[in-house]
């Protein structure tokens, strides 16, 4: 029989005694619930830091490390970019979608170089050089890149400046930014329990989150919280009735995460009547190089292009998943995309950075390359003829491409099904899927110091929530570095705010 972990709240009077008492009791140990526990230790409180896991690092463990910092940051100086947090601001309501919070967008850019400095001081290490071209993470240690600030239509919108910083690593930065993170937040005092899933509120007679349910190792534990239980337990993108229900979009996609997002936080807290927003808006990671996809051309299943492709690339894959496909022409498969390059294309970009993506079909004119794919007869060939003529003239009048990776494409001419997916060369093995990696952004509905709101807007007290578990400074738009990056900023202010709550 399986046990039923069930939501629904607990009074504070039927639990017969607390096994646990602490001050703020903070439930998932990734990049927001270390901020936030380093934070409400910092300010007096005493804190446990619970997870299910057996240690610390969650999905921010995992990650790429990269964090959306900007306004002016030592790295950005050093690399020779001026930035201002209205510029930050203005390129960030833009690019997270409509909805976006742009009082948090306004408060995280106007407090993102003091963010930088308090990373920093975390002993998070940033190298001041600049990685110059469209990528997911640089393939060097390089501490700052563009994350389509630079593209169409963000460039007419708001001063372009780099603002992705990327710990110093050769590689994916999430690890050593979480190894940061917990020796702060367990050098300021911070106790942590594993193993032990937290799955109900404990709240008192006026509604107030007085603690917190957990199993551990098949028994019950009960935590008493004197002044808050903070939520920062990730999304929800491993709980398919949730997606189904929210965001059937996001099904059976690769599911970006620690395994451990099953929203769990975000059904405690709605049980206890916490309003959520956005729970439909997902990251779409396509499995395409971006560097590849800059020098060329990104078509869909009717062999048009339909994105300027030297744009953040999660921007690429979130047009191919929802708008390029919700008006039912390619229903059915909607992350059908192809990047189609030629020969000096795909050489200038070298093979280390291809992460093991080869051309899926070659041919010596774009009509053969149309009976390979399946792309319906005379549109790629209209397709490239059109994009030639722009990149002759210097000017991409579809989809406003930098002049810079403008050039007429030339014979042979390679296209990559994303579908293929994409493999570290060392790696051998199909990868092949539906070419997107997914994870959720809605979630609970919080004010500037994380508050958890009902339905009429106000806070529910003692609850407080961060990281993916709230839907924090998104609407329905990505930017690589934004999760992490309003994760340990509000997860640091509802730290703070928790240890107030006495
Ligand atoms: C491969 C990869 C690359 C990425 N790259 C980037 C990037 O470069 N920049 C960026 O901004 N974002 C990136 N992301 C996304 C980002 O890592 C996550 O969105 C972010 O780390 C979420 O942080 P969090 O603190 O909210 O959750 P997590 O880091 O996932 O931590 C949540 C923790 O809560 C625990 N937990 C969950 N439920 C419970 C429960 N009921 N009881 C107890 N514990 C519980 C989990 O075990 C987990 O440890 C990437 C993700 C992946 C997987």
């Amino acid at each position: 029989m399986t046990v039923r972990n069930s939501v629904t709240p607990r009074a504070a009077g039927e639990v017969s005694h607390f096994d646990i008492e602490t001050d703020v009791l903070i439930v998932g140990y990734g990049a927001a619930g270390a901020s936030a526990a380093y934070e409400a230790a910092h300010a007096g409180a005493r804190v446990l830091i619970v997870d299910r896991s057996g240690g610390p690092g969650g999905a921010s463990a995992m990650s790429g490390g990269e964090i959306y910092l900007g306004g002016g940051t030592p790295i950005q100086q050093a690399c020779g970019y001026d930035d201002t947090p209205e510029a930050m601001a203005a390129f960030l309501s833009a690019a997270l979608g409509s909805g976006a919070d742009v009082a948090k967008i306004e408060e995280y850019s106007a407090g993102s170089v003091d963010h930088f400095h308090w990373l920093v001081d975390r002993g998070v290490p940033f190298k001041p050089s600049m990685w110059d071209a469209p990528t997911w993470v640089p393939p060097t240690d390089d501490g700052l890149m563009w994350l389509g600030e630079n593209s169409w239509p963000f460039v007419e919108l708001a001063k372009p400046a780099p603002r992705g910083h990327r710990p110093t690593a050769n590689d994916f930065g999430g690890k050593l930014l979480m190894e940061c993170l917990t020796e702060a937040a367990e050098s300021a005092g911070a106790e942590t329990l594993f193993d032990t899933y937290v799955t109900t509120l404990v709240v008192g007679d006026d509604n107030t989150v007085v603690g917190a349910v957990a199993r551990q190792y098949g028994r019950e534990l009960t935590i008493r919280a004197r002044r808050g239980v903070i939520l920062t337990t990730g999304g929800f993108v491993d709980n398919d009735a949730m997606l189904e229900a929210y965001a059937p979009e996001l099904l059976g996609h690769t599911k970006v995460s620690a395994g451990t997002d099953d929203g769990s936080g975000i059904r405690m807290a709605q049980a206890l009547g916490a309003a959520v927003r956005h729970m439909s808006a997902g990251q779409v990671g396509i499995s395409l190089i971006p560097g590849l996809a800059a020098r060329g051309m990104v078509v869909n299943a009717l062999g048009h292009r339909f994105i300027n492709e030297d744009t953040y690339p999660g921007r690429i894959g979130q047009s191919a998943l929802y708008r390029n496909n919700m008006g039912g022409s390619w229903a059915g498969d909607d992350t059908a995309v192809w990047v189609i390059v030629d020969e000096e294309g795909f050489e200038e970009v070298p093979e280390p950075q291809r992460w093991g993506v080869r051309p899926t079909h070659v041919a010596e004119t774009a009509a053969e390359l149309e009976e390979l794919t399946g792309l319906p007869a005379g549109s790629l060939t209209a397709t490239l003829t059109r994009y030639n003529e722009f990149a002759t003239a210097g000017a991409d009048l579809d989809h406003h491409k930098a002049p810079r990776w403008l050039r007429p494409l030339t014979a042979p001419f390679a296209a990559i099904d994303v579908k293929a997916g994409v493999r570290p060369p060392s790696e051998a093995g199909d990868r092949r899927g539906t070419g997107a990696s997914v994870f959720t952004l809605g979630g609970l509905h919080t004010d500037l110091d994380g508050h958890v709101l009902d339905h009429d807007g106000g806070p529910i007290p003692g609850l407080f929530a961060a990281g993916r578990a709230a839907n924090g400074l998104h609407g329905f738009g990505y930017i690589s570095g934004t999760s992490l990056g309003d994760g340990t900023f509000f997860g640091r202010r509802a730290g703070t705010a928790a240890a107030r709550n006495a």
